[in-house]
Protein backbone atom coordinates (compact mmCIF):
# COMPACT_ATOMS: atom_id res chain seq x y z
CA UNK A 1 0.00 0.00 0.00
CA UNK A 2 3.10 2.46 0.87
CA UNK A 3 4.13 1.89 -3.14
CA UNK A 4 0.83 3.04 -4.09
CA UNK A 5 0.06 5.83 -1.79
CA UNK A 6 3.93 7.05 -3.07
CA UNK A 7 3.55 6.75 -6.80
CA UNK A 8 0.22 7.58 -7.60
CA UNK A 9 -1.15 11.43 -7.58
CA UNK A 10 -4.42 12.72 -8.19
CA UNK A 11 -4.59 14.65 -11.76
CA UNK A 12 -6.88 17.28 -11.78
CA UNK A 13 -9.29 16.98 -14.58
CA UNK A 14 -12.60 19.69 -16.15
CA UNK A 15 -14.99 17.12 -17.83
CA UNK A 16 -15.28 17.79 -21.76
CA UNK A 17 -19.20 16.75 -21.48
CA UNK A 18 -20.59 18.69 -18.04
CA UNK A 19 -17.36 20.87 -17.11
CA UNK A 20 -17.82 19.60 -13.57
CA UNK A 21 -14.18 19.37 -11.69
CA UNK A 22 -13.11 15.87 -10.70
CA UNK A 23 -9.55 14.08 -10.42
CA UNK A 24 -8.42 10.57 -11.30
CA UNK A 25 -5.47 8.80 -9.97
CA UNK A 26 -2.08 9.09 -12.52
CA UNK A 27 1.37 7.19 -11.90
CA UNK A 28 4.02 9.15 -11.57
CA UNK A 29 6.77 8.37 -14.12
CA UNK A 30 9.26 6.43 -13.24
CA UNK A 31 8.27 5.17 -10.45
CA UNK A 32 7.94 1.63 -11.97
CA UNK A 33 10.21 -0.73 -12.70
CA UNK A 34 9.48 -2.64 -15.83
CA UNK A 35 9.73 -6.54 -15.84
CA UNK A 36 8.81 -7.65 -20.04
CA UNK A 37 7.07 -6.27 -22.99
CA UNK A 38 4.84 -8.14 -25.27
CA UNK A 39 5.44 -7.84 -29.40
CA UNK A 40 2.43 -5.91 -29.40
CA UNK A 41 4.03 -3.10 -26.93
CA UNK A 42 2.00 -4.47 -23.60
CA UNK A 43 3.57 -3.58 -21.18
CA UNK A 44 4.71 -5.34 -17.16
CA UNK A 45 5.75 -4.04 -13.77
CA UNK A 46 6.99 -5.51 -11.63
CA UNK A 47 4.26 -3.63 -9.08
CA UNK A 48 1.61 -4.68 -11.88
CA UNK A 49 -0.96 -3.14 -9.54
CA UNK A 50 0.10 0.00 -10.62
CA UNK A 51 0.63 -0.56 -14.34
CA UNK A 52 -0.50 2.97 -15.74
CA UNK A 53 -2.84 1.38 -18.11
CA UNK A 54 -5.33 1.07 -15.40
CA UNK A 55 -5.55 5.23 -14.72
CA UNK A 56 -5.25 5.97 -18.27
CA UNK A 57 -9.25 6.35 -18.37
CA UNK A 58 -10.84 9.43 -16.96
CA UNK A 59 -14.78 8.84 -15.66
CA UNK A 60 -16.68 12.01 -14.88
CA UNK A 61 -18.47 11.23 -11.37
CA UNK A 62 -21.69 13.66 -11.95
CA UNK A 63 -22.46 12.65 -15.37
CA UNK A 64 -20.66 9.17 -16.38
CA UNK A 65 -18.85 10.98 -19.34
CA UNK A 66 -15.71 8.54 -19.72
CA UNK A 67 -12.76 10.02 -21.42
CA UNK A 68 -8.65 9.99 -22.31
CA UNK A 69 -6.14 12.77 -22.59
CA UNK A 70 -6.55 12.03 -26.34
CA UNK A 71 -10.36 12.61 -26.71
CA UNK A 72 -11.27 15.61 -28.27
CA UNK A 73 -11.38 18.58 -26.20
CA UNK A 74 -15.22 19.22 -27.25
CA UNK A 75 -18.02 17.39 -27.87
CA UNK A 76 -20.16 19.14 -30.54
CA UNK A 77 -24.10 20.07 -29.91
CA UNK A 78 -25.14 16.22 -31.07
CA UNK A 79 -22.72 14.40 -29.67
CA UNK A 80 -23.66 16.42 -26.23
CA UNK A 81 -27.23 15.32 -26.35
CA UNK A 82 -26.53 11.64 -27.14
CA UNK A 83 -24.01 11.32 -24.00
CA UNK A 84 -26.89 13.14 -21.93
CA UNK A 85 -29.51 10.87 -23.36
CA UNK A 86 -27.88 7.75 -23.06
CA UNK A 87 -24.75 8.30 -20.76
CA UNK A 88 -25.98 11.05 -17.91
CA UNK A 89 -29.52 9.92 -17.94
CA UNK A 90 -28.77 6.42 -16.23
CA UNK A 91 -25.86 7.13 -14.04
CA UNK A 92 -25.97 6.90 -10.55
CA UNK A 93 -23.08 9.49 -9.53
CA UNK A 94 -20.19 7.95 -8.33
CA UNK A 95 -16.16 7.65 -7.75
CA UNK A 96 -14.11 5.73 -10.22
CA UNK A 97 -11.14 7.99 -9.64
CA UNK A 98 -9.63 6.28 -6.91
CA UNK A 99 -7.24 3.36 -6.61
CA UNK A 100 -8.47 0.93 -9.28
CA UNK A 101 -8.74 -2.73 -9.45
CA UNK A 102 -8.92 -4.61 -12.66
CA UNK A 103 -11.92 -5.30 -12.84
CA UNK A 104 -12.80 -1.24 -12.04
CA UNK A 105 -10.35 -0.74 -14.65
CA UNK A 106 -12.25 -2.92 -17.51
CA UNK A 107 -15.30 -1.52 -16.08
CA UNK A 108 -13.89 2.39 -16.41
CA UNK A 109 -12.49 0.95 -20.44
CA UNK A 110 -15.83 -0.25 -21.29
CA UNK A 111 -17.42 3.06 -20.31
CA UNK A 112 -14.86 4.97 -22.35
CA UNK A 113 -15.04 2.71 -25.47
CA UNK A 114 -19.08 3.39 -25.42
CA UNK A 115 -18.45 7.16 -24.81
CA UNK A 116 -15.64 7.28 -27.51
CA UNK A 117 -18.14 5.65 -30.27
CA UNK A 118 -21.29 8.11 -29.06
CA UNK A 119 -19.21 11.10 -30.08
CA UNK A 120 -16.81 9.60 -32.94
CA UNK A 121 -13.46 9.78 -31.72
CA UNK A 122 -10.70 9.25 -34.05
CA UNK A 123 -10.39 5.68 -34.68
CA UNK A 124 -7.00 5.70 -33.63
CA UNK A 125 -8.12 6.71 -30.04
CA UNK A 126 -10.82 3.74 -30.09
CA UNK A 127 -8.05 1.47 -31.38
CA UNK A 128 -6.04 2.64 -28.50
CA UNK A 129 -8.53 1.52 -25.82
CA UNK A 130 -9.76 -1.63 -27.07
CA UNK A 131 -6.14 -2.86 -27.28
CA UNK A 132 -5.74 -1.95 -23.90
CA UNK A 133 -8.84 -3.12 -22.64
CA UNK A 134 -7.73 -6.35 -24.53
CA UNK A 135 -4.53 -6.23 -22.44
CA UNK A 136 -6.35 -6.08 -19.13
CA UNK A 137 -8.16 -9.40 -20.19
CA UNK A 138 -4.40 -10.85 -20.78
CA UNK A 139 -3.22 -9.99 -17.25
CA UNK A 140 -6.43 -11.92 -16.05
CA UNK A 141 -5.95 -14.72 -18.32
CA UNK A 142 -9.16 -14.38 -19.85
CA UNK A 143 -7.97 -15.56 -23.71
CA UNK A 144 -11.52 -15.57 -25.04
CA UNK A 145 -12.80 -11.64 -24.14
CA UNK A 146 -8.63 -10.83 -24.89
CA UNK A 147 -8.90 -12.03 -28.43
CA UNK A 148 -13.06 -10.10 -28.74
CA UNK A 149 -10.80 -7.38 -27.99
CA UNK A 150 -8.15 -7.66 -30.55
CA UNK A 151 -10.33 -8.46 -32.90
CA UNK A 152 -11.81 -4.78 -32.85
CA UNK A 153 -8.52 -3.09 -32.41
CA UNK A 154 -6.76 -4.58 -35.02
CA UNK A 155 -9.82 -3.52 -37.25
CA UNK A 156 -10.18 0.22 -35.82
CA UNK A 157 -5.98 -0.07 -36.45
CA UNK A 158 -6.62 -0.68 -40.05
CA UNK A 159 -9.31 2.12 -40.24
CA UNK A 160 -7.02 4.71 -38.46
CA UNK A 161 -4.17 3.42 -41.12
CA UNK A 162 -6.50 3.89 -44.02
CA UNK A 163 -7.30 7.19 -43.06
CA UNK A 164 -4.12 8.41 -41.74
CA UNK A 165 -5.26 9.84 -38.28
CA UNK A 166 -2.71 7.49 -35.87
CA UNK A 167 -1.15 10.68 -35.45
CA UNK A 168 -2.99 12.13 -33.85
CA UNK A 169 -3.34 9.10 -31.40
CA UNK A 170 -0.64 8.32 -29.44
CA UNK A 171 2.47 10.44 -29.49
CA UNK A 172 4.83 7.75 -30.72
CA UNK A 173 2.92 6.33 -33.26
CA UNK A 174 4.50 6.65 -36.86
CA UNK A 175 3.72 4.64 -40.03
CA UNK A 176 5.99 1.65 -39.78
CA UNK A 177 5.37 0.97 -36.08
CA UNK A 178 1.62 0.82 -36.70
CA UNK A 179 1.94 -1.09 -39.44
CA UNK A 180 4.54 -3.26 -37.53
CA UNK A 181 1.41 -3.52 -34.81
CA UNK A 182 -1.19 -4.12 -37.25
CA UNK A 183 0.55 -7.26 -38.28
CA UNK A 184 0.95 -8.49 -34.83
CA UNK A 185 -2.23 -8.28 -34.13
CA UNK A 186 -3.39 -10.12 -36.80
CA UNK A 187 -0.70 -12.80 -36.10
CA UNK A 188 -2.11 -12.90 -32.42
CA UNK A 189 -6.01 -13.26 -33.88
CA UNK A 190 -4.40 -16.17 -36.59
CA UNK A 191 -5.16 -13.94 -39.81
CA UNK A 192 -1.56 -14.83 -40.88
CA UNK A 193 -1.86 -13.80 -44.44
CA UNK A 194 -2.75 -10.33 -43.43
CA UNK A 195 -0.41 -10.35 -40.81
CA UNK A 196 2.51 -11.72 -43.47
CA UNK A 197 1.48 -8.30 -46.02
CA UNK A 198 1.84 -5.97 -42.91
CA UNK A 199 5.04 -6.89 -41.81
CA UNK A 200 6.59 -7.32 -45.35
CA UNK A 201 5.14 -3.62 -46.07
CA UNK A 202 6.51 -2.06 -42.58
CA UNK A 203 10.09 -3.83 -43.85
CA UNK A 204 10.06 -2.21 -47.32
CA UNK A 205 11.16 0.80 -44.73
CA UNK A 206 14.42 -0.73 -44.38
CA UNK A 207 15.96 2.29 -45.80
CA UNK A 208 13.64 5.12 -44.74
CA UNK A 209 13.11 4.70 -41.11
CA UNK A 210 15.30 5.50 -37.63
CA UNK A 211 13.12 2.72 -36.03
CA UNK A 212 15.46 0.02 -36.78
CA UNK A 213 14.03 -1.62 -33.82
CA UNK A 214 10.93 -1.79 -35.20
CA UNK A 215 12.41 -3.15 -38.11
CA UNK A 216 14.37 -6.02 -36.34
CA UNK A 217 10.97 -6.39 -34.40
CA UNK A 218 8.51 -6.72 -37.74
CA UNK A 219 11.60 -8.84 -39.35
CA UNK A 220 11.17 -11.64 -36.36
CA UNK A 221 7.40 -11.33 -36.02
CA UNK A 222 7.08 -12.37 -39.86
CA UNK A 223 9.25 -15.47 -39.08
CA UNK A 224 7.10 -16.03 -36.17
CA UNK A 225 3.99 -15.56 -37.93
CA UNK A 226 4.88 -18.09 -41.03
CA UNK A 227 5.82 -20.26 -38.79
CA UNK A 228 2.45 -20.25 -36.94
CA UNK A 229 0.88 -20.86 -40.30
CA UNK A 230 2.65 -23.88 -41.43
CA UNK A 231 1.66 -25.22 -37.90
CA UNK A 232 -1.43 -24.37 -38.20
CA UNK A 233 -2.09 -25.83 -41.88
CA UNK A 234 -0.10 -29.09 -41.16
CA UNK A 235 -3.28 -29.53 -37.85
CA UNK A 236 -5.97 -32.26 -38.99
CA UNK A 237 -9.21 -30.71 -39.73
CA UNK A 238 -11.53 -32.04 -37.40
CA UNK A 239 -14.54 -33.58 -39.02
CA UNK A 240 -17.74 -33.22 -37.55
CA UNK A 241 -18.97 -36.83 -37.27
CA UNK A 242 -22.58 -36.67 -35.51
ZN1 LIG B 1 -19.29 15.10 -16.59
Amino acid sequence: MIEQITALYDKNLSCPHCQAAFSSKRVRSGSLSMLKRDSDFCTYFKEQALNPILYTVNVCPSCGFAFTDLFDERLAPGQKKLVSELISAKWTPKELGGIRSLPAAVAAYKLAIYAAELTDQVHSVKAGLYLRLAWLYRFTANAAEERRFLQIAVHEYEQSYIHSDYTRGEKEMSEVRILYLIGDLMRRIEQYDKAIQYFSHALEFRNRTIETGILQMAQDQWAQAREEYKEKKKQPQVAMIS
